[in-house]
């Protein structure tokens, strides 16, 4: 008998509403609700194919142990446990805590009980080696937010509901759907800006699906951060900055004038490959328009000064009278009862430790939300010496494919002396696993997205229950976790006390979650508001999810700005050590003439949903693209097979051209590149449209080229060649994959 059931996807920002057929306790349909009053129908490609990753064959659900010769047995989970905590235990004795680590990728932070169960376990353990693809991602967004506002997870996006003008830079969202934001249906809502006569521009080097839809100004690779410095010269130079938005909201604003000075756009107009005439235009209308936003993501995350990108977009954003602002770029907040105690305590628990706290033994980083640069991991476990990383813990990540040099990480992980991975699928970093550990998905778990709460353009509530059962013996991670801590109870006051909670069974994610909700605006305050939301209430009575307001506050930043007098830091003394190293970048090598980027792909969801048919059907490639102009320099036509050189590696795959890009740069999809042992069938093979290169060979993991305030990879701008390997007519049909033993 089958049953339809609300839930919501959490692959992604958006947590578009679905509705799951199951039939017999087996998920047999994903569909879009209808019912949703967020995201009203909405999902994308990859929502709906998550039912071929539920029940993909090929899925981990069993406990598997790698042999000697590296394939996977099933072994049981009791098996598989007590050799893990005795050689987990082991490791802590010889060595200490600080010998044990954890990667989580992108997908965990989409867990609640993932995110808060690794978080805890890390801060019990005490030990340095936290990393996660935040530091591929978004780190240098929770660092500006620490700088500015003294709060590192807080971030201000775009009003799209009211906005008449928004500047979007390094941000693909009608392909991505929105990145920290949450804005389900923001094709609808980018198009309601041109519809009530407003504009929306795509500063990017790439014409992409967004720019394309809308005004597109093409750039330079890494040049945003000129572009912004002299939209900020002109802001004040031109007395087009707000000067009662500026005192009423920051500190420092003489400061920060006196830095962008010298960026006149003429000086800039090489750099960013923008006009003079454009980017005064530019900065007019964001002055000029009552309502006003400038967004920027990950294309301003991954360069060499993404840190201070990221302060300078929120700085114009304030300077031009946009911050705080209906319309404007707006901050969230949960509306929970001493909220800024509550921040102030998730400060002290997962600082940003740029000012504070132990230095990360290679290359000196400070902690980001308590976490270390990916980019020095495979280091960490080959440099010998005290607190020399033994013992890996991978959750719902795939480092290999996602940190610069995943050659380098995946000979060190060789050298470990445990690594147990907790996820579905046998990727290319789990292969080197000695335990692969089946995970539940999202659809086989209960969950209330607690990190997104203040991300959300519409104030919501959503929690699920788990709609099928786990599949095979797949547990969730917290219960792994817990397990973990519960065997270091003995060692760590942290551990002690958890576990004497936990034995009250009263040590639950679903405990956590109802806090957050019955303390979040519209909650029952534990009682305290009749009629007020709980977790179960929501579950009952909300299945599709309860809107708390139709639009974002204005004034939310005194309370998410932490500082004492509640003013904005333009005189944060980073700004002027970070524009002080612009001076230092190296001039163009010819050796390297092209800029390669990164780009978003509907139908992919960086490494990890290559192995469903329904994304990989229409015969897909992983194919370069390059401006016509480039490839006729090198004799590259449709079709060929290039190879690609940095100083750092090289990579082969087929090119197509395009006229949707500035000429001198080269755009490659990341996530690719499989070639993982055993059953990851479809992803390895590339007649099926798996395989690929991973672009990351070509990047970076030396301390001195990650960026030094968040130790975020330099991913995008990054100098290549190109050549021909092979002309079309004889390049392999599909680039070529390694099928492991
Ligand atoms: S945009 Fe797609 S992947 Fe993202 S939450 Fe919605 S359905 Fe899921």
């Amino acid at each position: 008998m089958a049953e339809e059931l609300p839930t919501y996807c959490r692959i992604c920002e958006p947590l578009c509403g679905m509705v799951a057929t199951v039939e017999d306790g087996k998920l047999v349909q994903l569909r879009p609700d209808r019912d949703h009053p967020v995201s009203k129908g909405f999902a994308c490609p990859k929502g709906i194919a998550f039912t071929e990753v539920v029940n993909d064959p090929d899925r981990v659900t069993h406990p598997l142990k790698r042999r000697p010769d590296g394939t996977f047995a099933r072994v049981s989970w009791d098996d598989a446990m007590r050799d893990i905590k005795a050689r987990m235990l082991r490791i802590h004795s010889e060595h200490g805590a600080d010998a044990i680590g954890w990667y989580w990728g992108n997908p965990g932070a989409f867990s609640a009980s993932h995110t808060l169960w690794v978080a805890a376990f890390m801060l019990g353990l005490r030990s340095p080696h936290l990393y996660t693809a935040g530091s591929q991602d978004v780190n240098n967004r929770f660092v500006a937010s620490e700088f500015l506002y003294g709060n590192p997870p807080t971030a201000p996006g775009p009003d799209l509901h009211r906005a008449d003008l928004v500047v979007i830079v390094g941000a693909n969202p009608l392909v991505s759907h929105g990145s920290v934001l949450t804005a389900p249906r923001i094709k609808e809502e980018l198009h309601g800006v041109v519809d009530r006569g407003g504009r929306v521009v795509v500063v990017d080097p790439r014409r992409t699906e967004t720019a394309r839809a809308f005004d597109w100004q093409p750039i330079r690779p890494d040049g945003d951060v000129f572009m912004l410095l002299s939209l900020l010269h002109v802001l004040f130079e031109d007395g087009l900055a707000d000067d009662a938005a500026i005192a009423a909201q920051a500190r420092g604003a003489a400061h920060l004038r006196q830095l962008a000075r010298p960026f006149t756009p003429e000086s800039t107009a090489e750099q960013t490959g923008i006009t003079p005439d454009t980017l005064r235009e530019l900065a007019r209308a964001l002055a000029s328009t009552e309502r006003a936003a400038m967004y920027g993501r990950i294309g301003t995350s991954l360069g060499r000064s993404g840190t201070l990108t990221t302060m300078l977009l929120d700085a114009v954003n304030l300077v031009a009278g946009n911050l705080d602002r209906e319309g404007g770029s707006m901050f969230g907040t949960l509306g929970a009862p001493f909220e800024r105690i509550a921040l102030r305590l998730i400060k002290a628990l997962v600082p940003v430790g740029h000012d504070r706290g132990p230095r990360s033994r290679i290359g000196g980083f400070p902690a980001v939300l308590a976490s270390r640069p990916a980019a020095i991991m495979a280091k960490e476990m080959t440099t010998p010496g005290k607190g020399q990383l033994r013992a890996l813990f991978v959750s719902a990540g795939n480092p290999v494919l996602s940190c610069p040099n995943g050659d380098e990480l995946e000979d060190a992980l060789d050298t470990l002396d445990l690594q147990v991975a907790i996820d579905f699928y046998v990727n290319e970093t789990h292969a080197h696993a000695d335990y692969v550990l089946p995970a539940t998905t999202m659809y086989e778990r209960q969950d209330f997205p607690i990190p997104f709460q203040t991300l959300s353009l519409t104030p919501f509530r959503q929690g699920t229950d788990a709609v099928i059962p786990p599949v095979g013996e797949a547990r969730e991670e917290w219960e792994v976790i817990d397990e973990l801590a519960s065997t270091l109870w003995r060692r760590s006051p942290l551990f002690f006390g958890a576990e004497m909670v936990r034995r009250t069974g009263m040590l639950t994610p679903r405990r956590a979650m109802d806090a957050v909700v019955r303390l979040a605006e519209g909650g029952d305050l534990f009682g305290l508001r009749r009629g007020g939301l709980t977790f179960a209430r929501l579950l009952r009575d909300r299945p599709h999810g309860q809107v708390i307001a139709p639009h974002l506050r204005a004034g939310a930043l005194r309370t998410v700005n932490l500082h004492g007098d509640r003013k904005v830091r333009l005189d944060a003394p980073q700004f002027a050590s970070e524009i002080a190293r612009l001076a230092e970048r190296p001039g163009d090598d010819p050796a390297f003439p092209l800029r390669l980027i990164g780009m978003r792909e509907l139908r992919s969801e960086n490494s990890w949903m290559h192995n469903a048919p329904l994304l990989l059907r229409g015969g897909r490639k992983h194919l370069a693209r390059m401006h016509p102009d480039d490839a006729a320099a090198v004799g590259a036509a449709e079709g060929d097979r290039i190879r690609v050189t940095s100083k750092h590696g090289e990579i082969e795959l087929a090119v197509t051209l395009t006229d949707d890009l500035v000429p001198g740069v080269i755009a490659i999809p990341h996530g690719w590149g499989h070639k993982g042992r055993g059953g990851w069938r479809k992803a390895n093979t590339a007649d099926a449209g798996g395989g690929g290169a991973n672009v990351n060979r070509l990047m970076s993991s030396d301390p001195a080229d990650v960026e030094p305030l968040a130790g975020m990879a330099n991913l995008t701008g990054v100098p290549v060649r190109a050549e021909v390997v092979a002309p079309a007519a004889q390049a392999p049909e599909r680039e070529a994959a390694t099928l492991g033993a």
